[in-house]
Order: C-alpha cells, then sequence, then structure tokens
C-alpha cells in the first residue's frame, strides 16, 4: 500500500505503522467531536474579526515607539471579542508565556498583598516568579506572599482548604488550567468555573487569572466566559496557530489590563507604545488558524494516548477522556524510553531531523530537561514536540503538531525508536 511505502521510506515499520492504523480505528467518533469544535471557535475567530472590520491596513508594520498603531490596537479588539473580555494585551514585546504571566502577577499585585494556588503547585518556571525558589525580583523580593492549596488526592479542590487559605491580604488567585509538569488532570473550562464562583463567594472582591497555557480553543468556552478576571498565554502556543513568532497576551477586565499595559512598558505610557515589529500578518493570520491547528494537535494527543496506553504505559489523561489542553502526558518509566521516545519525535520534524535531543539544565527548571523540537519557531510547542524532565516517573509531554499528519508521522516514530531500542514490544 501506498501510504506504508512512503512510511517506510521515513523510517515507520509497517508493523508500527500497522499497529497505528488500527488504534485509529477506533477514534473516528472522538475525531468528530474534535472537528465540531474547531468549526465552532472558526466561527468564533472570524465573527470577532469582521465584527471589528479586519483590513489591509492592519498589516501595517510600525517602528520605534508605535504611537497611533491601528494594526496592533485592533488586533487587541479582536482579541478581546475572541475571548469575550472588555481589554487584552496581546504584544510581541510580551516575550513568551512566563513573561505574560509575571506581567499580569506584579501588575495585579503589591507589596503586602498575597497570591493564592488553589491548585496545588504552579508551573515550573513560576516558582521563580513567585519566589518558591528563591529568586532575583521575584514576587516575594517585592514583599508580595504566596499561599497554595493542593488538589485532594483524587485530583479535585480541597474547597476546605481554599477556603482556609483565602484571607484579608488575598488579592489574586492563580489558576493553572493545563497539567504542566505534573500527572495531575487539567481541568475543564466547568471546572474552572466552579472554582472562580467558589472563590468570589468567599470573597467577592478578589481577582482570578487563569494561566490558560496550552487550552486555548481546546472547548467552545475559555474561562474568561466563566467569570476569570484575565486569562494569559503565550502566540507560540495555540492562539498563535503556529506563525507567530513570539508574544504573549492577557485579556480581561478593562482595570487589570491597564496596569498590566504599565506594567510592561512604563507607569504613564501603557498601551499607547509598543511598535509591532511588522508582525500583525502573522498575529492576525496565527489566530486565524489557531481553531484548526489545535484540532490537530489534539487528534495527535489522543491518538498518542490511545497507541501507549495499549502498550501498558500509563497515560495521563486516559486515552478514553475527554481534554482541557493539548497536553498528553506518558510515563515511560525510564530515562532510556525519554529519551528514545524525543528521538523519535526529532526525527519526525521538518526542521532539525538529523539531530539527537541530549538532556540539559534549562533556565527556569529545577532539574535536567529532555527536549525535541524540530519547529519553524524556536521553542513553538505548538509545533510538534515533546519534552519531559528527567526525574521519576520519567513522563515525556508530548505537545502539538501543525497538522494532524505530521502528529501521527511524530507518534509513529517514537514508537519506532522505542521498538528499535528494546524498550518495547508490539502485541501481534
Ligand atoms: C508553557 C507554559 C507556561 C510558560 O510558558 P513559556 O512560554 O514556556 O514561558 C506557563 N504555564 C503553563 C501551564 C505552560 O504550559
Amino acid at each position: 500500500m501506498e501510504l506504508q511505502e512512503i512510511y517506510q521510506a521515513l523510517g515507520v515499520s509497517p508493523a508500527v505503522f500497522a499497529y497505528g492504523e488500527r488504534a485509529l480505528e477506533r477514534l473516528r467518533d472522538r475525531f468528530a467531536a474534535i472537528d465540531r469544535v474547531a468549526e465552532y471557535n472558526q466561527a468564533k475567530v472570524l465573527h470577532a474579526m469582521q465584527q471589528n472590520r479586519v483590513n489591509a491596513t492592519h498589516f501595517a508594520a510600525t517602528t520605534g515607539y508605535g504611537y497611533d498603531d491601528e494594526g496592533r490596537d485592533n488586533l487587541e479588539r479582536v482579541y478581546a471579542a475572541v475571548f469575550h473580555t472588555q481589554a487584552a494585551l496581546v504584544r510581541p514585546q510580551i516575550t513568551c508565556g512566563t513573561h505574560a504571566l509575571t506581567v499580569a502577577l506584579s501588575a495585579n499585585l503589591l507589596p503586602g498583598d498575597e497570591l493564592l494556588s488553589p491548585v496545588g503547585a504552579p508551573y515550573d518556571t513560576l516558582e521563580e516568579v513567585i519566589g518558591i525558589r528563591p529568586s532575583k525580583c521575584s514576587l516575594k523580593e517585592y514583599g508580595v506572599t504566596y499561599a497554595q492549596a493542593d488538589l485532594l488526592p483524587s485530583g479535585g479542590f480541597d474547597y476546605g482548604a481554599i477556603r482556609s487559605k483565602i484571607n484579608e491580604r488575598t488579592k489574586l488567585i492563580t489558576i493553572q488550567r493545563s497539567k504542566g509538569y505534573a500527572t495531575r488532570p487539567s481541568f475543564s473550562v466547568g471546572q474552572i468555573g466552579e472554582l472562580i464562583a467558589f472563590c468570589k463567594s468567599v470573597k467577592p472582591d478578589v481577582k482570578v487569572m487563569v494561566d490558560n497555557c496550552y487550552g486555548e480553543f481546546v472547548e467552545t468556552r475559555e474561562p474568561s466566559d466563566l467569570g476569570a478576571d484575565m486569562v494569559v498565554g503565550s502566540l507560540i502556543k495555540n492562539p498563535g496557530g503556529g506563525l507567530a513568532p513570539i508574544g504573549g497576551y492577557i485579556c480581561g477586565r478593562s482595570e487589570c489590563v491597564e496596569r498590566c499595559a504599565y506594567r510592561l512598558s512604563a507607569p504613564g505610557l501603557g498601551q499607547e507604545v509598543g511598535a509591532n515589529l511588522g508582525l500583525m500578518p502573522a498575529f492576525y493570520q496565527g489566530l486565524f488558524l489557531a481553531p484548526t491547528v489545535t484540532a490537530g494537535a489534539l487528534k495527535g494527543a489522543v491518538f498518542a494516548a490511545n497507541l501507549y496506553e495499549g502498550l501498558g504505559f500509563p497515560c495521563v489523561p486516559t486515552a478514553g477522556e475527554g481534554r482541557h489542553d493539548i497536553i498528553q502526558a506518558v510515563t515511560l518509566g525510564s530515562r532510556e524510553a525519554m529519551l528514545a521516545f524525543c528521538r523519535g519525535i526529532q526525527a519526525a520534524a521538518p526542521v532539525d531531523s538529523y539531530v539527537t535531543p541530549e538532556p540539559w539544565a534549562m533556565p527556569g527548571y529545577d532539574s535536567e530537561v529532555v527536549m525535541a523540537a524540530g519547529a519553524f519557531v524556536q521553542g513553538s510547542s505548538i509545533e510538534l514536540s515533546a519534552d519531559g524532565p528527567i526525574r521519576p516517573p520519567y513522563a515525556v509531554y508530548f505537545q502539538g503538531g501543525l497538522t494532524w499528519q505530521h502528529a501521527k508521522l511524530g507518534i509513529l516514530m517514537s514508537l519506532q525508536k522505542l521498538a528499535e531500542a528494546g524498550l518495547v514490544k508490539l502485541p501481534e
């Protein structure tokens, strides 16, 4: 068969290909449901662009201060319309997701305030931002304290603990939608909405920020539809659609977003400055593609779980579970298996397919990390990529794929490398 031949030319054996095809046959309904969400979100994005009369003048480059940058300002109106918020800050000057979160936190927390995470430990890089791990310029250094309520062993919210941690100094509550480098479940938008409602019932004026990284367009609603005061994310993940080469966004209530703009540029300057440097075509077109790109990545995640769970590797989410982000964790159980998996993802890449991923001590992470990515945009994790900290339980976090077909190839290649290393045996 022709398809099998081209896969074989790429290095996927007939046995691995056949195993993949068998798994796929069971996924037709799942894929159809993912396509329906993408269809809804495509319409949502289109509607936001039409409402805001996007036209060619919005694609013009600005330089210097970027005063009167109508393309930038209109993009922010489009983002606000997509996320149903009063305001948005969408900028290439926001260098990554951690930066966007840092801006949102430091703009809305003052000395003496307390930040609460009701969902356990935050994403690794935020530990230094908050000061959980001592760090220069952390929130802690500026007199902002931090409290945390851990999740119940079941993965649910510990409402009793959360209530007891909310005090008169609690100013901002941070909720991370995606699991990050943890093996807890990711939260649905509905679950996040319940948690927000609970926190606001305990303290009506508390502000809630959701770290929305990897969650955008996975469901038809976003946390901002259910009471979040800010949703924050990276443009080299879902909402950039693979085309944005840099950037981050903060969408939310005007009073919060305005403060973020002053923190990002300078008090008094705010949203008025910040040249777009010619990136508007990529930002607009990337957002336009984001719903379908996210759907392709989701199909990859579902496929990976079905493939690996069938071979006895624990997966979070499980093969049959609903999806709330594009991340698939596969617990491989050893350093060797993690490296083999990543070699496969790397070998499937359009860029740098010939290199071998090696573990390294990445800034912001407290253990060695291995990463596989052959991306058009460095570090872009809406592109096919896999990474994970080299520590027990040796889970690899797999995400992205600008097309479903590429995600499929990457997953098959990862399995191929495990099989070649004798780390997995395919069923007959
Ligand atoms: C990726 C990610 C971040 C940080 O984003 P960077 O762009 O890598 O700085 C924060 N939180 C979560 C949940 C993420 O997935």
